[in-house]
């Protein structure tokens, strides 16, 4: 079983219930000892503000993390968000994120860039224009070194994907850009729990064969999911043979789950 799960969201995001405490509890009442808050991040200019928090609402969010900690101290509460891969953000995400303390950033793609048009990530990528978008994209996010771990990495087969060899060789050639920069992948539960159609299987085959590592995620928009999946996402792991991680709080180092692991306790 893993420690913790590391990609939770709050009402903050307008699509989402609850607040980190509530997240925090339900990690405890789960038995993770770890539970990391990473809702959908602001952006300066206000982009995409349908599905994300306001950036006045960062010290709200910052104050509920501090309070869940407070509130169930045997979970350790990690600060982070998930962002949106675009390199106009990168140096932002730095100086608002990383530099004042958080612990930790997810990288994720949600929209992609098609002949000048945007398209959703999920399941937007077809044909070559989105299909080079998407690499592009997914390549900075391993290479800019801000992200502990690529969200979702296989949203692009949500609907009726098929996998065929330009997506083969696109996704060999970033999860083999993320096995030689140690950035681990996201398994991730809430496509199971939706039939999105990820964990696409060929991908996870992919990774597999390059020795990528995964983080397991519920990536849960209510605190009754916090837990949601875990156990189905280490068994399908096991199957394919991916090695599981858990999300260091010295970026870039991530630990290994099982006996081998360690836990930090940077909140004791
Ligand atoms: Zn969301
Ligand atoms: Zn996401």
């Amino acid at each position: 079983m893993v420690q913790g799960v590391y990609h939770t969201h709050t009402a903050r995001c307008l699509h989402a219930s609850g607040d980190v405490p509530d997240y925090a509890r339900a990690a405890a009442a789960a038995g993770l000892l770890r539970l990391g808050a990473a809702d959908h991040t602001p952006l300066p200019d206000g982009r995409w503000a349908s599905v994300r928090m306001r950036l006045d609402e960062l010290p709200s969010y910052e104050a509920a993390v501090a309070a869940a900690r407070r509130a169930v101290p045997s979970v350790e509460v990690l600060l982070g968000m998930e962002c949106d891969v675009h390199p106009d953000y990168f140096a932002w995400y730095r100086d608002t994120f990383l530099a004042r303390g958080y612990d930790y950033l997810i990288g994720s793609i949600h929209f992609l860039e098609s002949d000048g048009r945007e398209v959703s990530a999920f399941g937007g990528c077809r044909g070559g224009a989105a299909l080079r978008d998407w690499s592009n994209k997914a390549l900075a996010a391993i290479d800019c070194g801000l992200f502990a771990f690529l969200g979702h990495p296989d949203n692009i087969a949500c609907g009726d994907a098929v996998w065929t060899p330009d997506i083969a060789a696109a996704v060999d050639e970033v999860c083999a850009a993320a096995a030689a920069r140690g950035v681990p992948l996201e398994l991730n539960s809430l496509g199971l729990r939706e039939q999105r159609g990820y964990p696409w299987m060929p991908f996870w085959e992919c990774a597999a064969a390059h020795h990528c590592t995964v983080v397991l995620s519920s990536d849960a928009h209510k605190p009754a999911d916090t837990a949601a999946g875990l156990a189905d996402l280490t068994d399908y792991a096991r199957a394919h043979g991916l090695r599981v991680v858990e999300v260091a709080t010295e970026r870039g180092a991530p630990a290994p789950t099982g006996p081998r692991g360690s836990c930090p306790a940077r909140h004791a």
